[in-house]
């Protein structure tokens, strides 16, 4: 079908149209329409038949412009055709952490794809203060197996570099360079100073050649490195959980890139409302300590559990594949070179996660962790916390021996005054 933009209207009698659709409905007149209007970019639609819950279907559809500014921000349909590719390899990788496909069309530039029911979004529930126990454990296995087996370290030398060539997604990685890299460190039009964000606050991101130097070489990096098939926006928006579950959604800005940059946005979210909670802990009439605590502890457990899950099957599968740096005798220098590359890894989750920080404080796109606190007060605490801790994380990255040293420096820099 040529492409036009779906109404809730229209969508029952297209859905009928779609084979692979005869399996999840038997009665294509008593279907429930609800479109869910929480995206920024596209447009999603929850779809369920009347008399039967279990028969339903999540539809989202790219539009040719972003949908929370309008026509005047156009944006190809591409990134439909990037989406449904990476939910699919992800997918393929990680079933229990993807929702399934269950058709695709690319005219229409839509998917239809497993609707996720008993799951909210990851940040919402954040917000209000819940504990997910299988967060960490989940996302660590999703990074750890997504970004090992499409990169170089699994893959064949050729398969590897055809893999890199279909995922080429220009437009998405702009807005990343410009958005995260760029504009927030420049004054730019594009970014939007909070309402109570001090100037020497902005000054010290935007008048520091060491911080700006550190983002560039985040930057060249982020263009440059094709280390593994990332999500390529893994914040904590872009994940749907519960108590059991968690599957990452969203991947229209997957592409090739350097691996710290979906393990430092996941923990980047993490201290972001690490920072937030302070004021909403307190706000509920609870203490703080507790739940801060479990969010420092998950991004240890993120990264530990990354590092452990990433080397074992790197070690597993170096027994069967042809081995990265082909067979030496003792295994050691094997083991040497992992040690390195797991230390490169960690220097650039942090020089990432800290340039995800500083954007989310000072540029186009908030996050409601922080931005939502109406206490202007509180609010600009943890904004000027935020960026404190990633002006360290950033010029200290390769400094840091452990996640734990990390934490610790969240822990004494989020207790920034704001006078200080
Ligand atoms: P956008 O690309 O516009 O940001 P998202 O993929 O983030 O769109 O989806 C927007 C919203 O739609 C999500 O925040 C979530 O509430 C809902 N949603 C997305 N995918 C699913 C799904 N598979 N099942 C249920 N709800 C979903
Ligand atoms: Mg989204």
């Amino acid at each position: 079908m040529p492409f036009q933009v779906l109404t809730a209207a229209a969508l029952p009698a297209y859905l009928a149209t779609l084979p692979p659709m005869q399996e999840r409905f038997t009665d294509f007149e008593a279907l429930d329409v609800a479109e869910v209007g929480d995206g920024n970019v596209n447009f999603v639609f929850l779809v369920t038949q009347r008399g039967a819950p279990e028969r339903t279907v999540c539809v989202k559809q790219a539009v040719p412009y972003l949908r929370c500014v309008g026509e005047s921000w156009p944006l190809t349909r591409h990134r439909m055709d990037v989406e449904v590719r990476a939910l699919r390899e992800f997918g393929a990788l990680c079933p229990q952490h993807v929702p399934a496909v269950y058709a695709a069309d690319s005219e229409m530039s839509l998917v239809v794809m497993q609707r996720l029911c008993n799951h909210r979004i990851l940040r919402l529930g954040l917000i209000d203060g819940l504990v997910y126990p299988r967060m960490s454990d989940h996302i660590s296995t999703y990074l750890a197996r997504t970004l090992f087996f499409t990169s170089d370290l699994y893959l064949a030398p050729d398969a590897k570099k055809a893999a890199v060539a279909g995922a080429s997604n220009p437009e998405l990685c702009r807005i990343t360079e410009d958005l995260v890299f760029t504009h927030p460190y420049d004054d730019s039009p594009t970014n939007a100073y909070p309402p109570g964000l001090p100037p020497r606050a902005i000054e010290r991101l935007q008048r520091n050649p060491p911080l700006r130097a550190a983002v560039g070489e985040m930057k060249y990096a982020f263009m440059t490195a094709t280390e593994a098939r990332l999500h390529g926006d893994l914040h904590t928006g872009s994940v749907m959980a519960n108590a059991e579950e968690t599957f990452v959604i969203d991947p229209e800005f997957s592409f090739y890139g350097p691996m710290g940059f979906d393990v430092g946005a996941f923990i980047a979210n993490l201290f972001l409302a690490y920072v937030a909670q302070e004021h909403r802990q307190r706000d509920a009439g609870r203490d703080p300590a507790p739940y801060r605590e479990w969010l420092l502890q998950s991004a240890v457990e993120t990264w530990e559990g990354f590092e452990r899950k990433f080397l074992a099957l790197w070690r597993e599968h170096e027994a069967d594949g042809t081995g990265f740096i082909g067979r030496d005798l003792d295994g050691e220098s094997a083991e040497v070179f992992r040690a390195a590359f797991m230390r490169h890894v960690f220097a650039d989750t942090l020089g990432f996660a800290a340039c995800k920080m500083m954007r989310r404080i000072v540029g186009l796109a908030k996050v409601a962790d922080i931005a939502g606190i109406t206490d202007v007060a509180a609010r600009t605490l943890a904004e000027v916390r935020a960026l404190r801790i990633a002006e360290h994380l950033i010029l200290s990255r390769h400094a840091f021996g452990s996640i734990g040293a990390v934490v610790a420096a969240v822990e004494r820099l989020g207790a920034t005054p704001l006078d200080a």
